[in-house]
């Protein structure tokens, strides 16, 4: 079977993958980059119909181009739709004109024995590479908790497989999970005329917009964006916001006012019941803090800055408590509840069970420094808190990249050091 020798070759044909793609060609270093499915397919197959940015279009975007270029009905501060996101990132490898290969899936990727680089098995053929980066990022692999058995009488899906409120039989829906995922889903599902059930875990819920500025741009200018590291306690904790209708604050006592049924985080199940944390009551005022504290960090960057931004007394306001915080539900009888649906917006974890290396943690995390992994020539991209808070994140992702780009590139000068030395020519160039 014929070899195929590339410089280095990127795994992922996604945000992080094009990012690498920009950066790789600007630093002069040959590269192809391979995706199973489509540019961006996540995008397209694997995100609820509804689904828009939660970032807004100046902000969540790679340098080089405007969502406006790609569709001049998306203004700055609109929140593009998912299809127009993933439109987006294929008209980016258009212009940058990526080297990328579509429907080509990653095998395996091992050491080469004697001689430096990997050996790549892809569903077209070998190829072998003086570095991999495995842009694939943290969004591979649903997590669902093992909780209520498959054949338990509801029907259960992670959030990859909702699409719309048409698509679930009749009946309640339970959703788990008060990140921006689980949020927006319950609240589409409420204005569809449903009943929903929502569990609340530990949750940040960020001002849509505070004194006329998104939450987006506050947490640039506080560096909250480029916080290198977790607050100890707050690692897993998750962020409620939303762009539909123009982006509104994530309120879960409004939403409770208008019907829909907060309960504490989904714990166990047995016998056809649910139980639920006793911590809703706790995660709604950490929530509330939370908003709190960075309203009162803005106000102190208006004035240390002296910037003119009207006051917005009323986004302190917090509602008053429905009967379901008043008095939390502990546990539920899902079919004396009328719950048909259970949708787990749960979160995702990495999957790099293609990379025969022996550089995972127990958990199967990479062993890395900013991407850097404990392996030479082997890198990772798209992580999150790669470098920062917004490594994960599409504008985040780019700079990341362009770090990469550059430990790829200064690799190189090594190895080209030692090859003129020993008078032979750079191969895989
Ligand atoms: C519901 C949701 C909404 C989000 N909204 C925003 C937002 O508004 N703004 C924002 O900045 N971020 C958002 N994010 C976070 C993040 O930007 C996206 O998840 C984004 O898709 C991550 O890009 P990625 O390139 O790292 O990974 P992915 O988009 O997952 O791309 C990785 C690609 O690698 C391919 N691949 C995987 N394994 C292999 C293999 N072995 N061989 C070949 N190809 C492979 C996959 O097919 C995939 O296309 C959101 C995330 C979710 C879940």
């Amino acid at each position: 079977m014929s070899v195929e020798k590339i410089d280095t070759l990127v795994v992922g044909g996604g945000q992080a993958g094009l990012a690498m793609s920009e950066h790789l060609s600007q630093a002069g270093v040959p590269h192809v980059v391979v995706e199973r499915h489509r540019i961006a397919e996540r995008w397209r197959s694997e995100r609820w119909d509804s689904l828009v940015a939660n970032g807004p279009a100046w902000h969540d975007r790679f340098p080089a181009l405007a969502f406006s270029d790609v569709d001049r009905n998306v203004g700055p501060d609109d929140f593009p739709a998912k299809e127009t996101v993933a439109d987006y990132f294929v008209a980016y490898a258009r212009k940058i004109s990526a080297p990328i290969r579509c429907g080509v899936d990653v095998l395996k990727v091992e050491r080469r024995i004697g001689r430096p680089g990997f050996r790549v098995e892809t569903s077209t053929g070998v190829i072998e590479a003086n570095s991999v980066v495995a842009a694939t990022g943290s969004f591979q692999r649903p997590v669902v908790p093992e909780l209520v058995p498959r054949q338990a009488r509801v029907v259960q899906m992670h959030s990859t497989g909702y699409h719309n409120p048409g698509q679930l039989t009749e009946g309640a829906i339970l959703v788990v999970g008060s990140g921006s995922s689980g949020t927006q889903i319950a609240e589409e599902l409420l204005e569809a005329g449903r009943r929903v059930y929502l569990s609340i875990g530990p949750h940040d819920r960020p001002p849509r917009a505070y004194r006329g500025r998104d939450y987006c741009w506050w947490l640039g200018v506080l560096g909250k964006w480029d916080a290198v590291a977790r607050e100890p306690g707050r690692e897993h904790v998750t962020i409620a916001v939303s762009g539909v209708r123009g982006g509104h604050t994530i309120d879960f006592r409004r939403l409770a006012a208008r019907g829909m049924i907060l309960v504490g985080r989904t714990e166990a199940y047995a016998d056809g019941a649910i139980s639920f944390a006793p911590d809703l009551v706790d995660n709604l005022d950490q929530g509330d803090q939370n908003l709190r504290s960075l309203l009162d960090e803005a106000d102190t960057y208006v004035v240390r800055n002296g910037l003119d931004l009207p006051e917005e007394a009323e986004a302190r306001a917090i509602g008053p408590d429905s009967d379901c915080i008043t008095n939390p539900i502990s546990g539920l009888d899902l079919a004396k509840a009328g719950i048909t649906t259970i949708i787990w917006a749960t979160g995702f974890v990495a999957d790099y069970s293609w990379i025969e290396l022996d550089i995972f943690n127990e958990d199967g995390r990479p062993r890395h420094q900013r991407g850097v992994s404990a392996e030479a020539g082997l890198y990772f991209l798209g992580l999150p808190w790669q470098s920062r808070r917004g490594s994960s994140f599409i504008w985040g992702v780019w700079h990341d990249a362009k770090y990469l780009a550059d430990q790829i590139a200064n690799q190189r000068k090594y190895i080209d050091y030692d090859l003129a030395r020993r008078g032979s020519r750079p191969q895989l160039r």
